[in-house]
């Protein structure tokens, strides 16, 4: 991607679109300015350099087309693109370049209604200080970030020559745009629907845009037809041309997700991790696997191990394999989405290790990486306490410092899978100050005299919260990680891992993937639903990949990951609803189905409180967006 170009093209179209043209060619009238954007060579950006075009990148013309929505410019530049490169098939550049623009639209709508409501004030303050406003906008974000996101997957559809792909994100970025505008309008009152007001020029371009080269019902209805005839709406979704590009977030980007393409290095590892889930899971019935979360297996975690598909990022001197975070990725995803029992070894894997590995001692990463990285070794998350859920930093179990170490009172709450687990990070107080100073994490083996565990039932009957009494605890002096009093710096970097992977949106999937099995292949009503579901998981997904990548880099992606948990938990929740709704489409419901529906609908609720609730990812988002 050329980003001088891309940057040049921007303040060239910014320039161009002033509101009176924008007012001129909303009203139906002629926009002057195109003689400045022909002679920029715009229109030639996709021919060839034989036909005298630029022969631009598909990423680089899509920023172009981008930045054109971006400026609400009002010119044909999409359609004299594909006009002048006859070689593009149109049925895949024309969506592309609509998604491309209602990304830029998007952004443009966040910024109008993010300026306004920190200037309109109302009750003697700004609009932006009341939180129902702030959890507007934060959704604003999300959808226009997802946008951005529908942008990298219709690149990668248009390079591959993908059509579902193109699909996927042209769906989606329609989507985003009727959810963006409506809250624009609701956020600007009364003056956003006047001609007065600038807002309309950009959000009566977004609503037309919805419907050029294919509504959302067209593409979904598409893509649901092609989820019945594979059978599967996970293969839909990984079936992706293997391009190996890594584009960077674009500069001047909101939001950070860069784009990475499947490489066949990666598509082979899939390919490893299926076989094996295959033959690993075929005696598991798909209510149970819908309970991949809670499936405790240190078998099949020991089995993981063996393969060197747990610690995959880790360095080889603490029991790790040194791959990449989208190597890592992938396993995930297929164990998620096949629903394993993953439970045993999960919060050891994907956060209490990466902790240690950033904090912890020499010794402390000794005698624990290398037998988590096995499958040996199992954690739980010491953070809740019956007066401190959302608000962490009201909690009260305290270590005292004691002669070589620390003693321990207090109570954790929902403590997953404490009754199997052999260690716990705990965040308690060690010293005096404001909420967020004097805490610290130590590392408690459960084992330890006076820790003592009540075990509290789920609504499915199910044992995996516990109470967690520490009844003066010692804990050796050596337990502490990393440094004193730096607790809570440490736990938010560890919800970063929490909160960034795909288990934010994965976790529903064995429902939807029974549903289409279960589902005849010309259950038409179905087509559109499954379709929008398609749409929403291939985005999702790159944006998890585009977090892996930040993560790769070394990146804290606190507010991207607060984004994808807040859609993902969405996504999640409107499987059950959905596969309720195409029941009566399927003449005889296998048992399975219903009893993984019956499952599903439980653990439903679940998804957007667990690792940071709505309101409260919410809130991180509307931080990041500078209103709080
Ligand atoms: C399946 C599951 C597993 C879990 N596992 C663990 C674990 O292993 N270890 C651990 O430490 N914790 C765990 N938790 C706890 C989880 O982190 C908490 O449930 C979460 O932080 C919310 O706290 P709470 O349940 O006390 O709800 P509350 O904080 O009481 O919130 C109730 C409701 O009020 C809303 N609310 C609260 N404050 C505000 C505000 N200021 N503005 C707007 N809305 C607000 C919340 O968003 C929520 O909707 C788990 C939870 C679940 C559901």
């Amino acid at each position: 991607m050329d980003d001088v170009l891309i940057d040049q093209v921007s303040r060239l179209l910014a320039h161009e679109a002033t509101d009176a043209r924008l007012r001129a060619a909303r009203a139906g009238g002629r926009a002057d300015g195109w003689d400045a954007i022909t002679a920029a060579g715009l229109p030639l950006a996709l021919a060839s350099e034989a036909a005298g075009g630029l022969a631009l990148d598909a990423a680089t013309v899509l920023a172009i087309a981008r930045a054109h929505g971006k400026a609400g410019a009002p010119w044909p530049l999409a359609a004299a693109m594909i006009d002048a490169a006859p070689e593009c098939p149109a049925e895949l550049c024309s969506p592309a370049l609509a998604t491309a623009e209602i990304a830029g639209l998007a952004e443009t709508v966040l910024a109008l209604t993010l300026e306004w409501t920190q200037t309109r004030q109302q009750f003697g303050k700004p609009l932006s200080k009341n939180q129902a406003v702030q959890h507007s906008l934060a959704q604003m974000a999300a959808e226009t970030a997802a946008a951005g996101a529908a942008v990298g997957l219709a690149g990668l559809g248009l390079a591959g020559e993908n059509w579902a792909m193109v699909a996927a994100g042209k769906a989606r970025a329609s989507e985003a745009a009727g959810v963006v505008a409506a809250l624009a309008h609701q956020l600007h009152g009364a003056i956003g629907v006047t001609a007065e007001h600038r807002l309309h020029l950009f959000t009566r371009a977004l609503w037309a845009k919805r419907d050029v080269a294919g509504s959302e019902h067209d593409w979904h209805t598409r893509l649901g037809a092609d989820v019945l005839a594979r059978g599967s709406l996970w293969r839909l979704a990984t079936d992706e041309p293997l391009l190996g590009l890594a584009e960077p977030a674009t500069a001047g980007d909101r939001f950070r997700f860069p784009v990475v393409a499947e490489t066949a290095a990666r598509a082979d590892l899939r390919c490893d991790v299926r076989d094996f889930l295959a033959e690993e899971l075929a005696a598991l019935p798909p209510d149970v696997r819908a309970h991949s979360w809670n499936g405790h297996s240190p078998d099949f975690s020991r089995k993981l191990g063996e393969r060197g598909w747990l610690a995959m990022t880790w360095p080889k001197a603490v029991g790790g394999h040194e791959k990449s975070a989208l190597d890592r990725l992938v396993v995930i995803e297929e164990l998620l989405a096949a629903g394993a029992p993953v439970a045993a070894h999960w919060i050891a894997d994907r956060q209490t290790g990466p902790l240690l590995l950033k904090f912890g001692t020499p010794a402390q990463q000794a005698a624990y990486l290398p037998a988590i990285a096995r499958g040996e070794l199992f954690a739980c998350i010491g953070m809740s306490e019956p007066g401190a859920g959302s608000d962490l930093a009201a909690l009260t179990t305290r270590a005292r410092p004691v002669e070589g170490g620390w003693r321990v009172n207090g109570t954790k709450l929902w403590t997953t899978y404490a009754h199997k687990a052999h260690a716990m990070l705990l965040l308690c107080r060690t010293g005096e100050g404001q909420r967020h100073e004097g805490l610290s994490q130590l590392l408690v083996p459960m084992d330890s005299p006076g820790l003592n565990l009540r075990p509290i039932i789920d609504l499915m009957g199910e044992h995996h919260f516990n109470e967690v009494h520490f009844d003066d605890v010692f804990v050796p002096a050596d337990a502490l990680v990393g440094a004193e009093g730096n607790g809570w710096a440490q736990v938010m970097s560890e919800l970063a891992y929490e909160r960034s992977g795909p288990e934010r949106f994965l976790s529903t999937l064995v429902l939807a993937e029974e549903l289409v099995a279960a589902l005849p292949e010309d259950a038409a009503a179905a087509h559109a639903p499954l379709g929008r579901l398609a749409a929403h998981l291939m985005v999702l997904r790159l944006m998890a990949r585009g977090m892996a990548a930040l993560l790769e880099a070394g990146e804290d992606p606190a507010l991207e990951a607060a984004m994808v948990k807040d859609l993902g938990a969405t996504f999640e929740q409107a499987i059950p609803e959905i596969a309720r709704s195409l029941l009566p489409l399927i003449p005889d419901p296998p048992g399975s189905l219903l009893a993984t529906l019956h499952a599903t609908v439980q653990i439903a609720p679940m998804v957007s409180l667990r690792g940071g609730t709505r309101e409260i990812l919410r809130g991180i988002i509307a931080r990041g967006l500078g209103v709080r």
